[in-house]
């Protein structure tokens, strides 16, 4: 048996923060984890920015200094990380000559957060007395598909890695990058960002692992987002459709498809907080309790509403499928969908995409886009059945002053969504959270 423990970039931001995770890995050492690390704090963002720089010409590579002093907090040979430092310039170099940046060779940058953070990990343990060795995850099996930017693995991956897994010396704790991988062909891929996560159930779902920690900055998963509400709590356990509803809208603290993997093996999956070790997170398993109406309220800012008004919809077969069809071939993301007899309203996260296919569908009737909204979604597997809970979700937003644009909600369904302009989040998400959490305990 084995266990995925799993560290976010807050988790591994600097020294203080790496000798946190240390202790908690140390703690857990008797169930043979696997480390999975995610760069460090900024890390990846520094490299997406300095390739971007140097494709339009310019340096921006503040990045570099940034990695060098956190090894250097953390006592590291400087040779340690220098045959890649060398490799990161060599590489903004060769973008700054060609001046483009494909999806391939963003992979390939953005890798080196991963790669550089593993071995800085791996190297501190050791020295703190914790036996470790650092691992490029495609040296253990992770072999993925070429969607650079959003790259799976490819099947049978989990063979592959049991085998390589079984040649690890025992006693020693892998330290494995998350996010990337590499192709058939030795390229390097990423999963997408924010993907360590989904590396770590994927990981997990190929060992069989007793269980998926996902260590990070809150006390597991949250009924709200305690940046936006201060009175956001803990939420024990959940069942993997609420929390794969909620990484979905927004939720920041798990990516959206992380649990797939998880859900397919029904291993569970804890989120802890690595600033608060012994708070034991939330469980995320495929039969947690209910028990309550409402579990979490998440949020998703910076989408755009399409409106198409069209008389030709009424009473006629067919329509709908024209408009999706007209979406799809321009690669337009459909999240959120309302309609009546006459008019059709769907929310997607990429402006550009929804834009040209905005210049098709005027020929189906009359079209409207607004940027700047976000999708507010209630989510709660009692919600079906909780009479008059759509009233009070409904009211409670309408108190606090702000307009609801478009709802929805499928029969059945474990989310009530709403869309709101962004400006309104602040209001409403505290406003929602007092009336269905706050409120139950008066
Ligand atoms: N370092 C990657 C990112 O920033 C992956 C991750 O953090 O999970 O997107
Ligand atoms: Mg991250």
């Amino acid at each position: 048996m084995t266990i995925v423990m799993k560290f976010g970039g807050s988790s591994v931001a600097d020294r203080g923060q790496i000798e946190k995770v240390a202790a908690i890995v140390r703690e857990q050492a008797h169930r043979r984890p696997v480390v999975v690390s995610s760069a460090h704090k900024g890390i990846t963002d520094g490299l997406v920015r300095a390739a971007r720089a140097a494709a339009a010409g310019e340096q921006a590579d503040e990045v570099i200094a940034a990695q060098v002093a956190i090894a250097g907090s953390l006592g590291c040979d400087p040779g340690l990380l220098e045959p890649f430092l060398k490799e990161i310039r060599d590489l903004l170099r060769g973008i700054g000559l060609v001046k483009e940046l494909s999806a391939r060779s963003l992979d390939y940058i953005s890798s080196f957060g991963e790669r550089m953070a593993v071995r800085v990990i791996a190297d501190f343990m050791r020295r703190s007395g914790l036996p470790a060795q650092a691992h490029d995850v495609w040296d253990l099996g992770f072999v993925t598909d070429s969607n650079f930017n959003r790259a799976w693995p490819l099947p049978g991956y989990e063979a592959a890695m049991q085998a390589r897994f079984a040649a690890l010396p025992t006693g020693v704790i892998p330290v494995v990058t998350g996010f990337v991988g590499k192709n058939a062909a030795g390229e390097i891929t990423t999963v997408g960002r924010n993907g360590s996560d989904l590396t770590a159930t994927l990981i997990g779902a190929a060992l069989g692992a007793e269980e998926v920690q996902i260590w990070s900055d809150t006390d597991g998963v949250m009924t709200a987002d305690p940046r936006v509400v201060a009175g956001a709590r803990n939420i024990p356990a959940m069942r993997f459709d609420e929390a794969a509803e909620l990484a979905y809208f927004g939720s920041r603290v798990l990516h959206p498809s992380t649990l797939l993997p998880a859900i397919a093996q029904k291993i569970p999956v804890r989120v802890m907080n690595t600033n608060r070790p012994h708070h034991p997170g939330t469980v995320i398993t495929s039969d947690a309790k209910a028990g309550r109406r409402v579990t979490s309220i998440a949020y998703k800012e910076r989408q755009t509403v399409l409106t198409l008004r069209s008389t030709r919809m009424f009473e006629q077969a067919g329509f709908l499928s024209e408009v999706f069809a007209a979406a799809a071939r321009h690669g337009v993301v459909v999240d959120l969908i309302a309609t009546s007899e006459v008019s059709v309203s769907f929310t997607t996260h990429d402006a550009a995409a929804l834009a040209a296919a905005a210049r098709e569908l005027a020929a189906l009737g009359e079209v409207e886009v607004r940027e700047g909204r976000s999708i507010l979604a209630v989510v709660g597997r009692e919600l079906g059945r909780s009479r008059g809970i759509g009233a009070e979700i409904l009211e409670a937003i309408a108190a606090a002053g702000v307009n609801v644009e478009m709802v929805s909600s499928a029969m059945g369904s474990i989310n009530l969504s709403m869309v709101i302009a962004d400006e309104d989040v602040p209001r409403a998400v505290p406003a929602l959270h007092r009336v269905l959490f706050e409120a139950e305990e008066r």
